[in-house]
């Protein structure tokens, strides 16, 4: 027979890497060592406190069976409370904050819950793919907020025509922001959320590196803002925070009806987290471990300290970022971001990512992640500055 799949699969953009891996693979065939600075998994592992904590859990039978849809009521708790220490404001467990098998889930999910077919999603571009792929799955159609580097990677709201923000039934920001390492302060938000109770617009903030942070520089919480909790909805990852990406864990926080409309679209969808899970996720947020947040953030400083001004020296222009693990550096004169891509692949045996991968506002741009040891970062650094760029 000749199978039909559903034309929303249509939607999504060409697989820009699929040539890229073929390269990678053509390269590490040739006996090359390839060095991979290209996705946003951390090399560190997790806590052993944490790992501990899940051993202990998975030996007990209670925690075998479904979970509550919502996630248990003492993870929703260490959640609310972490967020409290963490940023001062507090939450309702029970009502104001749900259980994620990982964030990206609840991204995916929300869009569901919130877009109908027609509705506009304003959606930052570059960004994280799942922004863009929940709006087309649900019907909605993407406006892209380009996040230009002379505004310092944030979206102008100014610059968004009043129809479209009619329009609009959703807006996604993510600070620190995947790619381009930006930040922000609170005042940010205060512009987002004034923005969005303006023009009934649901704010979704993605705040997966909140903790990834250097110099002192303390990351914000969308509910500084004042309005937030009438419009805003956060998501929160145990992922790069406690170097836990495998384990499929996070949460959102926020207005109760979104949570609310979150959990509808999950309980017909998934059975929520591991228990286990969910008890080490409640060890890691408790604490305990803060120096060792501390120290993987000073590793990740190390390394950041190496790469940015090797690279410009190189003559790649780029910020030192003051949070994420992604260093997002402008290609030299005469190169795309492919281009440029290949070239370091095939010349330097070095993995990165093109820019415009993450969407035409990605383009002139390719992103490092320093997810490996200094000692590899060292050797990528000498074979990249061989290509006499
Ligand atoms: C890593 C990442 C996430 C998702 O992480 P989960 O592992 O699904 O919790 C979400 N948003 C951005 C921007 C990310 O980089």
């Amino acid at each position: 027979m000749q199978i039909k799949t559903a034309a929303r699969l249509g939607l999504l953009p060409p697989y820009l890497f699929a040539e890229l891996d073929r390269l990678k693979k053509e390269v590490a065939a040739s006996g090359v060592d390839v060095i991979s600075l290209g996705i946003g998994d951390p090399d560190l592992p997790t806590p052993q406190h944490i790992v501990a904590s899940l051993a202990r859990a998975a030996a007990l039978p209670q925690n075998h069976r479904y979970p509550d849809y919502e996630g248990l009521a003492s993870y929703r708790q260490a959640a609310a409370d972490w967020f409290r220490r963490r940023f001062g404001i507090s939450f309702d467990p029970a009502r104001e904050v749900c259980a994620l098998i990982g964030s990206k889930e609840g991204i995916a999910n929300f869009a569901t819950a919130i877009v109908d077919p027609g509705d506009i999603v304003l959606i930052p571009d570059p960004g994280y793919p799942v922004y863009y792929s929940g709006c087309v799955f649900n019907g909605g159609e993407p406006y892209f907020l380009t996040l230009r580097k002379d505004a310092g990677f944030t979206p102008d709201f100014a610059a968004i025509p009043d129809e479209i923000a009619r329009r609009a039934k959703l807006l996604w920001l993510n600070y620190p922001n995947n790619p381009t390492g930006a930040t922000v302060d609170a005042a940010f938000f205060e512009h987002a959320a004034r923005f969005c109770l303006k023009n009934n617009i649901v704010l979704a903030h993605d705040s997966a590196y909140s903790e990834i942070a250097y110099d002192g520089y303390r990351a914000p919480s969308v509910f500084d803002a004042p309005g937030a909790r009438e419009c805003a909805i956060e998501f929160h990852s145990l992922s790069k925070t406690f170097s836990m990406t495998g384990w499929r864990c996070g949460f959102a926080i926020g207005n109760p009806d979104l949570i609310a409309a979150l959990g509808r679209v999950k309980t017909n969808v998934d059975s929520g987290v591991f228990q286990g899970i969910q008890e080490a996720a409640i060890t890691a947020l408790e604490g305990g471990d803060g120096d060792k947040l501390a120290e993987y953030c000073a590793i990740y400083k190390q390394r950041r300290d190496l790469l940015v001004p090797a690279l410009r020296e190189m003559g790649l222009g780029c910020a030192l970022p003051r949070a994420t693990f992604y260093v997002w550096a402008q290609v030299p004169n005469g190169y795309s971001s492919v281009s440029f891509t290949e070239r370091v692949l095939k010349e330097a045996g070095v993995v990165i990512t093109p820019g415009s991968g993450f969407g035409k506002g990605g383009e002139g741009f390719v992103r490092f992640s320093l997810t490996v040891s200094s000692e590899r970062l060292r050797e990528a650094v000498s074979r990249m500055k061989a290509l006499r760029l």
